[in-house]
């Protein structure tokens, strides 16, 4: 058994969440965090739930990666700064 394997494994015991999901859960955290991470300039301007005002998601219109408010918030603040 990998070490993933195990953490998931653990998590679903506490958790109840299925083993399985929690790794398909951790497969699309880190390709979304490849995708981000291959990207020149994000454009977080696709408002993925805009029902919501909290617990929002947004959209890069580039490499289609996404994040959370707080983490769009820090990386325009981030590129105000670079400007
Ligand atoms: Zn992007």
């Amino acid at each position: 058994m990998s070490e993933i394997d195990n953490i998931a494994q653990k998590l679903s015991e506490i958790s109840g969440v299925p083993s399985r999901d929690i790794q398909q859960t951790w497969a699309r955290v880190k390709q979304n965090g490849a995708i981000l991470d291959g990207c020149g300039r994000h454009d977080f301007s696709i408002d993925l739930r805009p029902e919501k005002v909290a617990g929002k998601r947004w959209k890069c219109a580039n490499c289609g990666g996404e994040v959370n408010s707080e983490n769009k918030y820090w990386y325009e603040l981030g590129l105000e700064h670079n400007d």
